[in-house]
């Protein structure tokens, strides 16, 4: 008999976990003898994230567990518990050549849905540092070069085509591309129940939503995201997916990977950067920190180019040659930007929101809001007329002087 997870999978709760542990002599032995004290500090929308410590002064171990629906919802949205194997597939093909990229990775509990990682707890969550006006050198690039590492390795670059093909097929995620299908690429252009932005912004959303340009142009990122299986994406780069500090730079939470296009990382990316420029704008942060957000687009990008360069003599098939990355490099770029604005978008007028905007007040609150749609509309229609980091960002400043 088939059972529902809904009503018989059990959670582990923070009481269960010490316990969890000692099961487990391969995690027992990632920490020091003595009890353990454990919470849970998941501040995401999807999953449980526990803290197993010894000592509350020193990292422990971090124990993820996904749940059979949407944490902030409940019973109500169900979601795959598959989730988690997603993630850990992901974290085990990138150990081999991102490990300084990604946390630690201890394995995978196929029946609880646990992965086990490295707690991260000198890093804190780049989004919550940009938020407070915290710079952190090194963040941008070493995030270019994360997606260039992926793009090489788990594509045809770096893998045989039959092998390509394999890992493509094992990895699969159908589940959670509907999310981004849905959230992100279809339901911000609709009126639709899970869209919601603020009052202010309503001539500029009922706008975009009626503007025949958008919708083929998002109908085209929608059916690139679904049928380009370039690599083996991290699928939701956004900077609550990135932890900085300790003179690390580490991106968590890759449970959305699937075989999708390179660019969508990079417009995660940016388009966090976009949001975090209209925050620092509207906060009037010191010119450092607003110079540190207007190099991440420009930063991450030319980072991404040197780490590809850089492998690219380590190419499998020689056939593709110099100028062949020249021209593949520039359909990443135009990628990018049309992902940049979409997840721009989507945060602006959609169903997930970002602490960056929604923590301002008003009238701060609604006018970053409208600058960051007014921006991501421009990259969106007349991306094809960008060539460069420094045009792109140009016409986000000029959005963000325009509506001050
Ligand atoms: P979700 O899938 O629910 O979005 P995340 O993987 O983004 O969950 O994790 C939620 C939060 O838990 C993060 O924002 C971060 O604060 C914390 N966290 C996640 N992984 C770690 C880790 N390895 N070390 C320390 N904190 C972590
Ligand atoms: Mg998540």
């Amino acid at each position: 008999m088939l059972t529902d997870p809904i009503t018989t999978y059990q959670p582990l709760d923070v009481g269960q976990i010490a316990a969890y542990v000692h099961e487990q002599p391969a995690l027992r032995g990632l920490l020091a003898a003595g009890a353990l004290q454990v919470d849970e500090v998941g501040d995401g929308n999807l999953n449980q994230v526990f803290v197993v410590r010894n000592d509350p002064a020193r990292p422990g171990l971090v124990l993820k567990q996904s749940l059979p629906w949407v944490r902030v919802h409940g019973r109500s949205w169900p979601l795959t518990l598959e989730r988690a194997r997603r993630e850990a597939h992901a974290y085990e093909i990138y150990q081999h050549f991102a490990a300084e990229f990604i946390p630690r990775y201890h394995g995978f509990d196929g029946e609880r849905y646990v992965i086990a990682m490295e707690d991260l707890a000198d890093l804190r969550v780049w989004r919550t540092a940009l938020n407070a006006g915290e710079p952190h050198a090194g963040a941008a690039e070493a995030m270019g070069a994360f997606v260039a590492r992926i793009a090489f390795h788990t594509s045809d670059f770096g893998l045989p085509p039959e092998e390509r093909k394999l890992q493509a097929a094992a990895s699969v995620n159908p589940e959670l591309c509907r999310i981004t299908e849905d959230l992100v690429l279809s339901e911000p252009y609709t009126e639709h129940e899970h869209n919601w932005h603020h009052p202010a912004l309503q001539a500029l959303a009922d706008d975009l939503r009626a503007d025949a340009d958008v919708h083929r142009e998002i109908g085209m990122l929608k059916h690139r995201f679904l049928t380009h299986a370039e690599a083996l994406i991290h699928g939701d780069l956004h900077t609550g997916s990135v932890m900085v500090g300790d003179g690390r730079v580490v991106a968590i939470d890759p449970e959305f990977a699937f075989y999708g296009p390179i660019g969508f990382d990079l417009g995660a990316l940016w388009a966090n950067a976009i949001i975090a420029a209209a925050r620092a704008d509207r906060l009037e942060r010191d010119a450092t920190f607003r110079a540190h957000v207007a190099a991440i687009l420009p930063a991450s990008w030319s980072a991404f180019r040197a780490e590809l360069g850089r492998l690219w003599p380590q190419r499998l098939d020689r056939f593709y040659t110099d100028a062949f990355l020249e021209r593949w490099v520039a359909h990443v770029w135009r990628d990018g930007l049309g992902y940049a604005a979409a997840e721009a978008i989507r945060r602006m007028i959609g169903y997930a929101h970002v602490s960056d905007i929604e923590t301002l007040e008003e009238p701060a609150r609604s006018s970053a809001a409208a600058a960051v749609l007014r921006a991501a509309r421009g990259l969106l229609l007349e991306r094809d007329r960008i060539d460069t980091p420094a045009d792109a960002w140009a016409r986000v400043a000029d959005e963000l002087a325009r509506s001050r």
